[in-house]
């Protein structure tokens, strides 16, 4: 189903738009018609909205696996969690103007007292403080100064805890609706207490690194075996590795996100990792024995709006590995990932690369071609062809516009194949894509 029409997002929006359906009728009350009292309902109406966005943030925070397929996935979640930080960011500020505007007719310094009272009334200075923390941290969100250092970042987005508590001291002495915040309230800081506290010791699984096999100069394949219980997975999905490797010269300790490149029945968790900063350059050359957390499976790759069509695979660089693991999966249970139960179900990957020198997992991808009739591989170098055009996707797949279509490869390569398949005639709704990136 459409990550948007997912049933989790239809609850987002009822608890979001509650509180204000909630105070509607003592806004109500607050009304005379006049431009002052439109001005403080409708400030009202942006604090309401604002904190119940800001609460939603914090629970989108969390990470259960399972839980996230009921969202269209992590990376999914993540979108919504940036647009309703975004959004609760704007209304604050909204609200804050929009007070100080309502209370100018009656003069200058009441509008003054209102947004600045003497600091018994502490809720407004928490208030304030909830703001101040919230630009400094989300400002490099932004990227007015460049790209952020992604572990600094995160680092500063641990001020969004204080944020949600002083933001919450201010709308508990100030809000009506009682009930509907202790609800949000629980949410998320229940959210934040298993993210930050619990799931990083109950909810990972112990592994062991126990082989890695250089692909080319920058990437290599990761084998990992259970210490302990196994995690369950299908193909497509990704874990967050925590490698404790204490020789690493970066990322010891440090959780990142990886595509499994493994078929769901093979005994062994096999990642396929490219160095693209720090702690992926020391991967490179983990030490076998050492141990590795993983935690998860996240995401939805393959989940299916028409399951009727066949696929279509589009792969770009490291964007490979969910389809390494969903030809795996053909190779090892006879099925195309999303499509079990339809023998004559068809997947056409199509795998995008500079020249043949840097093109890893080909010659497995091209034997599993050779071996199944249910999944064909072509190559396409853009040192040959140049940019990947319509008229090669229609030469060596015909009716690649009538499939459903999965891609994931750089930010540049989606958008110049999103722009093809929508000349083609294809419905987004058929378009799926991930892009490893998370700000
Ligand atoms: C869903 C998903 C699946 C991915 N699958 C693969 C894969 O199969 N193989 C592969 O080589 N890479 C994959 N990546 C990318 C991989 O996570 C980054 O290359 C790695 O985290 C970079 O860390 P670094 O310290 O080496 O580089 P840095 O220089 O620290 O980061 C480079 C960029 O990677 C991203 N990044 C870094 N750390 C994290 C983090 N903890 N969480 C989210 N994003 C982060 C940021 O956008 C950052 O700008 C995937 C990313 C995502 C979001």
């Amino acid at each position: 189903m459409r990550a948007w029409l997912k049933p989790g997002y239809g609850l987002l929006l009822l608890l979001c738009l509650l509180p204000l359906l909630l105070a509607l009728p003592r806004m109500l009350q607050l009304w005379d018609g006049g431009a002052a009292s439109s001005l403080r309902v409708f400030a009202l109406a942006t604090g309401i909205l604002a904190m119940a966005l800001l609460l939603l943030a914090a629970t989108l925070s969390i990470r259960l696996p399972g839980l996230d397929r009921f969202f269209g996935g992590l990376p999914q979640i993540w979108l919504v969690h940036r647009l309703a930080g975004f959004g609760a960011f704007i209304l604050i500020m909204a609200h804050a103007v929009v007070l100080g505007f309502a209370a100018v007719p009656a003069d200058l310094s009441a509008a003054i007292i209102t947004l600045f009272p003497p600091f018994e009334n502490w809720p407004v200075w928490s208030g304030w403080g909830a703001l101040l923390l919230m630009v400094v941290f989300l400002g490099p969100t932004f990227q007015f100064f460049g790209r952020p250092h992604y572990q600094r970042w995160k680092t500063l987005h641990l001020l969004a805890i204080p944020t949600t508590l002083l933001a919450l001291a201010h709308v508990f002495p100030l809000a009506g609706e009682f009930w509907i915040w202790v609800v949000l309230a629980v949410l998320a800081i229940g959210a934040m207490v298993w993210r930050k506290g619990l799931s990083p010791h109950l909810g990972r699984y112990e592994y062991e690194v126990v082989g890695v096999e250089k692909l080319v100069r920058d990437v290599v394949e990761v084998q990992l075996k259970p210490r302990g219980k196994t995690m369950p997975y299908e193909a497509g999905q990704f874990v967050y590795l925590t490698p404790m490797d204490p020789n690493l010269s970066a990322g010891k300790g440090e959780e990142h996100p990886y595509t499994i490149a493994s078929s769901p029945e093979d005994a062994i968790l096999r990642i396929g990792i490219k160095d693209l900063g720090d702690a992926s350059h020391a991967l490179q050359t983990v030490t076998p024995g050492t141990t590795a957390y993983i935690e998860g499976p996240y995401g939805d790759f393959y989940e299916r709006l028409y399951p009727e069509r066949d696929q279509l695979w589009l792969a770009g660089g490291i964007g490979v590995t969910p389809f390494v693991g969903g030809a795996r999966h053909l190779r090892e249970a006879d099925e195309l990932p999303g499509q079990a139960g339809r023998e004559d179900a068809n997947a056409h990957l199509f795998y995008l690369g500079r020249d043949h020198v840097r093109a890893y997992y080909l010659d497995e991808l091209m034997d599993i071609g050779e071996h199944h009739e249910r999944l064909t591989v072509t190559p396409h170098y853009f040192r040959d062809e140049g940019p990947m055009s319509e008229d090669f996707l229609r030469r060596h797949c015909p009716d690649f516009a009538e499939r459903e279509i999965y891609m994931c490869g750089p930010p540049a390569m989606i958008d110049h194949l999103k722009q093809i398949f929508v000349r083609a005639g294809v419905p987004s709704s058929r378009i799926h894509s991930e892009v490893f990136d998370f700000l």
